[in-house]
C-alpha cells in the first residue's frame, strides 16, 4: 500500500514533464499465415518505426510491438491491409514504464541487500550488488567458490566469473559455461543466472550430482554498462547494447549487440551494419570488450566445455546452432535431445512450455552470436535460452513474478546439466 500511494505521487510528478515513450503504445499482434509472418519480419526490418519485441515463424504466435503516435495510424492500416488479428496491450507505455523504474528503485531502498546472505528474489539487483553476492560466496565457501577477474567493461566495471565445485580438488573436470545479461533490458536473465548460482552453492546437497563430474563456471552480468545504464530511467529502459559509442560519417550512437559481435560469420545475415541499431554487429568482430571477455572464456575451457548457455529473453524458447544459417547441425538430435530434457522439466514443474530448436528456423537468423560461436569452439552442446514474457511488453516481468521465474528456470537449467553429466560421463578427450 505504502508503495503505491509512493508510487503514485512520484509517478505524477514524474509524468509532468514530456519524455521519451509519451503517447506510445503496446500492440499485440497475432499472425496466423506464412504470409502475415512474412509482412510482419518485413515491419521489423525498419526498426526505427517498428519496434517489434519479440517476433517468431511459429503461425499463431503473438508477439508485441511499441508503436510511436506518429505511425500508429499507418500501422494499423497494414494490419488491417493484411487481416492480422491485433488488439492493444498498453495503451500508456511512458507511464507504465515510469511505474516500474519507481517500483524497482523503491524496492531497492526498502529491502538492501546487507553483503551477506543469499540475495532475495522479491527484486532485482544492481551489477555491483551481484558482485557483492560473488564475494560472499567466495568468502563463505572457500572450498567450494572461486572468483576470477576476466575483464572490464567499456566504462570499467570489473567482470568477473565464478567457480562452482564440489571440493573434491578433483582437476580436468568437464566444465558447463553459463553466463547472462548479454542484452542489458533482460533482467530477468542476471536474476535467474544469480538464482542458479546460488543453487549450485548454497543448496549443494540437492545438487551434489552436477558437480560430480563437472565444474561450473558462470559470468552472471556479461553486459554491465548496458544493465546498469538500463536501470537509470524510463527513456533508457529498453536499453539492449554495449555503451561503447560509435560515429559513422559524423553521427554518434551508443552501443554495439554483443550477441552480433562475435567472430563467426559476423555481419552476416540478422545483424545490421547501421551503428544506430539494436542489431548492429559493431565496427569489427568482437570490437566489444564484453565479448571479448567471453570469447577467451569459451576458448580457455573449450578443451573441457561440454554444454555453453546463454540466458536471454524473451519468449520461452531453447535455442540451439545455428543461428547464422537456416541449415542444421550434424548433431542436432543431441542438441535437442538436452534442450527438451530442460523443456520437458519445465512442464512438468509449472506447466510453462518451452519451444526447443534452431534458431533461425524458430525465429531468425541472428549472425555472429555467442552461441554459434561457442559451439564451433568445440562445445557440443551449445544453447540460448530465452525465458519467459513477462509485464507489458515481456522484458519486464514485475518484481512480484521474479521468485517464481527464476525457480521455474533453475529447473529447466538443473535438467539440461543433468542430461548433460549423463550423455558425456567420461572426461571430454574421449569424445573428441
Ligand atoms: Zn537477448
Amino acid at each position: 500500500m505504502l508503495i503505491k500511494t509512493l508510487l503514485l505521487v512520484v509517478g505524477v510528478v514524474a509524468l509532468a514533464s514530456a519524455e521519451k515513450y509519451d503517447g506510445y503504445k503496446v500492440f499485440e499482434v497475432t499472425p496466423t499465415t506464412a504470409d502475415q509472418i512474412e509482412a510482419l519480419f518485413t515491419l521489423s526490418k525498419d526498426a526505427d518505426q517498428f519496434d517489434f519485441l519479440s517476433l517468431s515463424r511459429i503461425p499463431g504466435e503473438s508477439a508485441r510491438v511499441l508503436i510511436s503516435p506518429e505511425i500508429e495510424q499507418y500501422f494499423k492500416t497494414i494490419l488491417e491491409q493484411k487481416n492480422i488479428r491485433y488488439q492493444l496491450a498498453d495503451s500508456d507505455f511512458g507511464r507504465s514504464i515510469t511505474t516500474e523504474i519507481l517500483e524497482n528503485r523503491l524496492l531497492r531502498q526498502l529491502k538492501p541487500y546487507s553483503g551477506s546472505g543469499r540475495l532475495g528474489t522479491e527484486r532485482y539487483y544492481s551489477h555491483e550488488e551481484i558482485n557483492a553476492y560473488l564475494d560472499d560466496l567466495a568468502a563463505r565457501y572457500p572450498s567450494r567458490v572461486t572468483l576470477k577477474v576476466v575483464g572490464k567493461s567499456y566504462e570499467g566495471r570489473i567482470l568477473r566469473t565464478i567457480t562452482i565445485t564440489n571440493g573434491d580438488g578433483r582437476l580436468g573436470k568437464n566444465v558447463i559455461l553459463m553466463d547472462g545479461a548479454f542484452h542489458a533490458r533482460e533482467w530477468i536473465s542476471p536474476a535467474s543466472v544469480v538464482y542458479a548460482i546460488g543453487e549450485l552453492v548454497e543448496n549443494f546437497e540437492e545438487n551434489a550430482e552436477l558437480l560430480q563430474d563437472y565444474d561450473w563456471i558462470v559470468l552472471p552480468v556479461v553486459n554491465a554498462d548496458g544493465y546498469e545504464y538500463s536501470q537509470l530511467s524510463r527513456s533508457t529502459r529498453l536499453w539492449r547494447k554495449t555503451r561503447q559509442p560509435v560515429t559513422i560519417n559524423g553521427k554518434e550512437c551508443y552501443g554495439t549487440d554483443p550477441n552480433r559481435n562475435f567472430g563467426f560469420h559476423w555481419m552476416g545475415k540478422g545483424a545490421s551494419s547501421n551503428h544506430c541499431s539494436d542489431i548492429y554487429a559493431g565496427p569489427k568482430p568482437f570490437s566489444e570488450p564484453e565479448a571479448v571477455v567471453v570469447r577467451d572464456l569459451i576458448h580457455s575451457y573449450s578443451d573441457r566445455g561440454i554444454m555453453y548457455l546463454t540466458v536471454h529473453s524473451f519468449g520461452s524458447y531453447v535455442l540451439y546452432p545455428w543461428g547464422w544459417t537456416p541449415d542444421l547441425p550434424d548433431t542436432v538430435e543431441d542438441l535437442h535431445e538436452v534442450g527438451m530434457a530442460g523443456a520437458d522439466a519445465i512442464k512438468a514443474y509449472s506447466g510453462s512450455t518451452y519451444t526447443v530448436g534452431s534458431s533461425t528456423q524458430l525465429l531468425d537468423e541472428a549472425a555472429g552470436a555467442s552461441d554459434d560461436y561457442a559451439f564451433q569452439a568445440g562445445f557440443p552442446i551449445s544453447f540460448t535460452m530465452e525465458l519467459p514474457r513477462g509485464g507489458l511488453y515481456g522484458f519486464d516481468p514485475p518484481a512480484s513474478s521474479i521468485d517464481r521465474l527464476v525457480k521455474e528456470t533453475w529447473v529447466g537449467i538443473r535438467a539440461m546439466g543433468k542430461k548433460v553429466t549423463e550423455k558425456y560421463p567420461m572426461p571430454k578427450a574421449v569424445y573428441l
